[in-house]
């Protein structure tokens, strides 16, 4: 950027830095306020599990509207709250309204089965309280320990091998599920992996969106290979970011066991994500039909 145009391009690459901080600080000074100004809401995404068409769980992804700077994008704030360490008092905000809307959705019908699944950054993980929270957000919702998951990212896991298997135990000791997220992007080793206490892997979208495009055979090798690799170590399988009804009946041939992607459904606000529940537990079974696959 700064090459091209010379002085005239480098006084401009200045001043697009100088913008960009100025904006870092700008969101940063709005996020420390963000809890206190009911600026974040939960989105929730249904999983589906392929096997018998029943939502297996929904994952409650941070949203944030700010009322200086607009809706933000997590992949842009989430950072910045990892950075400054805002991302503990925001993570036990997360953890604390996906049990309550979870212990609500349960007194309204929903299957008691369903898992609410929440996103856990590094320096959440770091610290000795997580366990303790997330029983205390669970005892505080009336909520089993199975009604919850954690998914922490591969490099999360990977970059604080020492203590994640104390945490990941502590976990397994309450009865709360692990998954690996984004799996295959973090080059970890299988058996640093195998040896920690996890349930599930979620493969990363960046393979499904290749699977089932006639030339791309790598994605579809990597997905099946995962899956088969799960199976041998008895974890449990995601496929991220499923676009297509290509896609889903490729993972349905290939036995993976869950799928969660806009063509299930997308992230809904809470209300119209128990409207959605209810219904399909109404008629478990109807999304699978829809793709065009043996019901
Ligand atoms: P993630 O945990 O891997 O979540 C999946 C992301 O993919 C979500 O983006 C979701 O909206 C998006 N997605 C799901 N299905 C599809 C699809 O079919 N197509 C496409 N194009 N996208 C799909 P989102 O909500 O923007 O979140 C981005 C990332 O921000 C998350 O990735 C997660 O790493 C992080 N994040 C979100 N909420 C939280 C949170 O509460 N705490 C922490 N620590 N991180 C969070
Ligand atoms: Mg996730
Ligand atoms: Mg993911
Ligand atoms: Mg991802």
């Amino acid at each position: 950027r700064a090459k091209r145009g010379g002085k005239r391009g480098h006084v401009r690459y200045l001043q697009e830095m100088e913008t960009d901080s100025r904006r870092r600080a700008g969101l940063i000074a709005a996020l420390r306020r963000a809890i206190e100004r009911d600026e974040l809401h939960l989105a929730y995404q249904p999983e589906l599990r392929l096997a018998d068409g029943r939502i297996a769980a929904v994952e409650a992804l941070l949203r944030w509207d700010s009322a200086e700077h607009g809706s933000i994008a997590p992949d842009e704030f989430i950072p910045l709250a990892e950075e400054t360490g805002l991302i503990v008092p925001i993570g036990e905000w997360v953890l604390d309204a996906a049990c309550r809307t979870l212990a609500g959705w349960r007194r309204a019908g929903v299957d008691p089965r369903l898992k609410v699944s929440i996103n856990v950054s590094a320096l959440q993980l770091l610290r000795s309280e997580l366990p303790d929270a997330v029983a205390a957000a669970l005892r505080r919702h009336g909520l089993p320990a199975s009604a919850l998951e954690l998914e922490l990212t591969e490099s999360v896991l990977m970059d604080n091998a020492a203590l994640a298997g104390d945490r990941l135990r502590a976990f397994r000791d309450l009865g709360v599920s692990i998954a690996v997220d984004d799996f295959g992007t973090g080059y970890s080793s299988l058996s640093y992996l195998h040896r920690l206490p996890i349930n599930t892997l979620k493969i990363d979208k960046a393979f499904i969106d290749g699977i089932a495009s006639p030339d791309d055979h790598e994605d579809a090798t990597i997905t099946t290979t995962v899956i088969a690799m799960a199976r041998t170590l008895g974890l449990q399988v995601v496929a991220e970011g499923v676009e297509t009804a290509a896609q889903l009946a490729f993972l349905q041939r290939n036995a993976c066991d869950i799928a969660q992607g806009y063509w299930i459904s997308r992230p809904l606000a809470a209300d119209a994500c128990l409207r959605f529940l209810l219904d399909a537990q109404a008629g478990a079974g109807a999304r699978l039909d829809r793709a065009g696959a043996p019901a």
